[in-house]
């Protein structure tokens, strides 16, 4: 049988590369290729512009900013997260010697539900790291409310919320500290890179200075720092490719148009829609299946889409709770996460980028339609 051409799951946005070349021939003519140069510089101005922000720090990836923010901010003791996420937001509290405590989700958006949040609060909680997760907005408000309530910071792991916004506002305003990640899989990337976003001047500079060693000039140096620097080409990528992102999400929303159309009447399937006053940025499409109401189990529709070629991923499958790591705190507890639970053995995301043809989206499509 013919083997019909390969749907990947995701695909990185790269600039055309003749535009990229007059960039790369001002890097090679400044000689200066890292360490806070002039694309450094742009990157973070352009990118405070786009995502209407006032303070935003470069990083070499979107994982460091992660250590970086729990490390900014003192935490000790426990950190609430989430189970349902990828495996970076539960590592970067790990690798600062402090304890996840995970609560369960809400159904409606994949999110931390606040009311668990609050009842997994000890005397030894210190913050919260909340996932926006496929760029849905977790519920700030509330979460700000208890978070002030028992004196918590937030760290809002933001690596699928590029651009997003809710009621006018960038959702990167909430919290202490937010990060994003700039990985060749995600809606806007920098082939690797990440951000932090904080909201005065002076936690600005020691993060800064924190991801260059704890450098403050030539002699000082303000504590142990890390090297999580970006680097001038990648950051010379990153403001070229900026120009590319918005017709990016609007051909990932389209994509995803035709596959809510075509997949609400599908019985056993369901999927999230876009949330009131909320600017998505179309970041991942998961659908959930029900094996009882569709008739075939999650892994078997997995199966069958990579034997036609049609490479889904199940995000976020297996949970973080069940990893060796972690499987053995008392809030890894399947009895504590059902919905988190649920939902990573229902998951698959389907294929989402700018460049899927009207034809690819067919055939995906047509896959979950035909239950012979
Ligand atoms: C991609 C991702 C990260 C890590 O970003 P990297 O740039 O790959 O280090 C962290 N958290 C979540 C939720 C992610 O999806």
């Amino acid at each position: 049988m013919e083997q019909k051409k390969q749907i990947t799951v995701t695909s990185p946005l790269l600039p055309p590369l003749e535009e990229f070349i007059p960039y790369l021939q001002q890097i090679w003519d400044s000689k200066w290729i890292t360490n806070n140069g002039h694309w450094h510089q742009q990157l973070e101005k352009a990118l405070c512009e786009y995502l209407g922000v006032e303070y935003i720090s470069v990083f070499t990836n979107g994982t460091l900013p992660l250590i970086t923010a729990l490390q900014a901010l003192r935490i000790q003791g426990e950190v609430i997260t989430t189970p349902y996420s990828f495996v970076a937001t539960t590592h970067s509290i790990w690798w600062n010697d402090i304890r996840p405590v995970f609560a369960d989700i809400d159904p409606r958006t994949g999110n931390l539900d606040p009311d668990r949040i609050e009842a997994a609060i000890t005397p030894r909680t210190s913050a919260i790291m909340p996932v926006h997760v496929y760029g849905n907005p977790c519920d700030t408000e509330r979460i700000q409310a208890i978070a002030d309530k028992y004196g918590l910071k937030v760290i809002y792991d933001a690596a699928h919320a590029f651009g997003v916004r809710s009621n006018g506002e960038s959702i990167l305003k909430a919290g202490d500290i937010s990060t994003l990640s700039f990985h060749a899989t995600k809606t806007y990337n920098t082939i690797e890179g990440g951000a932090l976003i904080c909201h005065d001047a002076e936690t600005k500079q020691r993060i800064d200075y924190l991801k260059n060693f704890g450098f403050a000039d030539e002699v000082t140096i303000i504590g142990p720092g890390i090297n999580a620097k970006m680097d001038e080409v990648r950051a010379a990528y990153g403001v070229l490719n900026l120009k590319h992102v918005d017709a990016a999400i609007e051909a990932r929303r389209s994509v995803v148009r035709r596959y809510r159309e075509a997949l609400r009447e599908v019985e056993g399937i369901t999927f999230f829609d876009d949330m009131p006053g909320v600017r998505h940025n179309y970041s991942y499409f998961p659908i959930f299946v029900d094996a009882e109401k569709y008739g075939i189990a999650r892994d078997e529709l997995y199966a069958r889409m990579k034997s036609r070629n049609v490479l889904g991923r199940r995000y976020f499958y297996p949970l973080i709770s069940t990893l060796e790591t972690y499987k053995g705190l008392p809030s890894a507890a399947p009895e504590n996460l059902p919905v988190a639970t649920r939902m990573a053995e229902q998951v698959i995301c389907l294929p989402l980028h700018h460049a899927l043809t009207e034809e690819d989206v067919k055939r995906t499509i047509e896959i979950i339609q035909d239950k012979r």
